[in-house]
C-alpha cells in the first residue's frame, strides 16, 4: 500500500514529500520526488505521539529518533493502524465525550511510564519521548521570560568564544544539537542551564573569574549538564504530568507562567546531588578530551566556598541546592596543565562582553 505523507528527518526543518508502504515488519519511507529510500523503520520500534483526541494528524515515529512522519491520508492513517499493531491510536474513533478524560488520561500515563524507562536506560533515549524542538521551545521560552527585565550582554568577540568552547565540548560528548550560551549582566554570582542546550552565565561570575580556566570549568559543568538532558529530567521530575500534558497538548503557557513566577524557576531547575556529581565528572572529563586545562571548576569552587549563596534564589545553577564541598572540589581537581580554553584575546573579550 502507498499514500503521501510529510517526512521531517529531526535535523533540519525541511519537509519532504514522501509516499510510505507497510512490508511484512518495516514502514519504509521514499521520497516522492525519486522514490529514493529515506527511512525504513522496523514496526517494533514505532510509536505514536498524541491521539486523534488533540492532533488531526498525529505524529509517527521511530522510538531514538527524532525524525517525523505525518501521515495525512485518514484512509491510509486507518489502513496502517489495521496492519501495524503499533499504529492503531492513528485510528482511534473520536471517543465520546465521557471517555475522552480517561483516554487522555491513559495517554499520560503512557507517556510518563515511556519517559521513565528512557530515564533509566539513560539520556540517549530520553530525547525522543520528549522531542528535542519541545525541549528547545520550552528553553527558549523560560529563557525569554527570564532575561525580559535584565540586560543581555552582547559583546561579539566574547560571546563567540563562550558558544565555540561550549559546543567543543558538547561535541567532545557527542551532543548532537547546537549549544547556546547567553550572558545576563550583573548577577548573581551563577550560571545555570535549560532545557534544548541554552546555558545562562551572569557576568559576575565571569568578572569574579581569576582567569579563563575557571570560567571554561563552570561553562564545562554545565555542558555536563545540557548532554545529560538534565534541565529538562529535573522540570519533568518536577512537575511530572502537568509538564507533560502542556507538551503533549502544545499549549505551555500556564506550565511558563508557574516556572517563571517567584524565583520558581531557580528552584525547578536545582539539580540533584547526583546530577551535580554527573555534570562535574562529565565536564573535566570533556576538558581533557579537548587536551584543555581542566583545574578551573575545583579552583573556582575552592575560590567561590566562601562567597556560597545563601539565598534560595541563587542556590540552584553552578552551586545546585548545595554549597561547593570539600568533597566535590577533591573529586575536580585536576593539574593545571593542558591547553588554555581561551587564548588571550578570547579572555578580554569575554571580560569587556557586557561592556
Ligand atoms: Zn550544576
Amino acid at each position: 500500500m502507498a499514500g503521501t505523507a510529510r517526512y521531517y528527518d529531526g535535523e533540519t526543518a525541511e519537509v519532504q514529500a514522501v509516499s510510505v508502504r507497510s512490508i511484512t515488519a518495516e514502514l519504509v519511507i521514499f521520497r516522492l520526488a525519486d522514490a529514493h529510500i529515506l527511512a525504513r523503520w522496523p514496526a517494533v520500534e514505532l510509536a505514536v505521539l498524541g491521539d486523534l483526541t488533540h492532533e488531526a494528524v498525529p505524529p509517527v515515529v521511530r522510538r531514538g529518533s527524532e525524525a517525523r512522519l505525518l501521515i495525512d491520508d485518514p484512509e491510509q492513517r486507518r489502513q496502517l493502524a489495521a496492519w501495524m499493531p503499533a499504529l492503531s491510536p492513528l485510528a482511534a474513533p473520536p471517543p465520546a465525550a465521557g471517555r475522552r478524560i480517561a483516554a487522555l488520561g491513559a495517554t499520560l500515563v503512557a507517556l510518563v511510564g515511556l519517559f521513565w524507562i528512557a530515564v533509566d536506560y539513560g539520556s540517549e533515549y530520553a530525547a525522543p519521548f520528549l522531542p528535542y524542538g519541545l525541549q528547545a521551545k520550552l528553553g527558549e521560552s523560560v529563557y525569554d521570560e527570564l532575561a525580559a527585565d535584565k540586560d543581555e550582554c552582547h559583546g561579539r568577540r566574547g560571546l563567540a568564544a563562550l558558544n565555540s568552547l561550549a559546543n567543543r565540548l558538547a561535541g567532545a560528548a557527542d551532543y548532537r544539537h547546537e549549544i547556546t550560551v547567553h550572558v545576563i549582566e550583573g548577577g548573581p554570582l551563577n550560571a545555570f542551564t535549560l532545557p534544548g542546550g541554552i546555558v545562562v552565565f551572569y557576568s559576575d561570575l565571569i568578572d569574579q573569574a581569576r582567569d579563563g580556566s575557571q570560567v571554561a570549568g563552570v561553562l564545562a559543568h554545565e555542558i555536563g549538564h545540557a548532554v545529560h538532558y538534565h534541565p529538562t529530567k529535573g522540570l519533568v521530575r518536577q512537575y511530572g504530568l502537568a509538564l507533560i500534558a502542556s507538551l503533549v497538548s502544545g499549549g505551555y503557557s500556564d506550565l511558563l507562567n508557574t516556572l517563571t513566577s517567584g524565583g520558581n524557576v531557580q528552584l525547578a531547575l536545582r539539580n540533584g546531588r547526583a546530577f551535580e556529581r554527573d555534570a562535574d565528572a562529565t565536564g573535566v572529563a570533556l576538558l581533557e578530551k579537548l587536551g584543555l586545562r581542566a583545574d578551573g571548576m575545583a579552583s573556582f569552587f575552592e575560590q567561590m566556598r566562601e562567597k556560597e549563596p545563601k539565598d534560595a534564589a541563587a542556590a540552584a545553577g553552578i552551586w545546585s541546592s548545595h554549597p561547593p564541598t570539600a568533597e566535590r572540589i577533591a573529586a575536580t581537581r585536576r593539574p593545571p596543565t593542558g591547553q588554555p580554553a581561551f587564548t588571550a584575546a578570547e579572555w578580554q573579550a569575554l571580560r569587556n562582553v557586557c561592556k
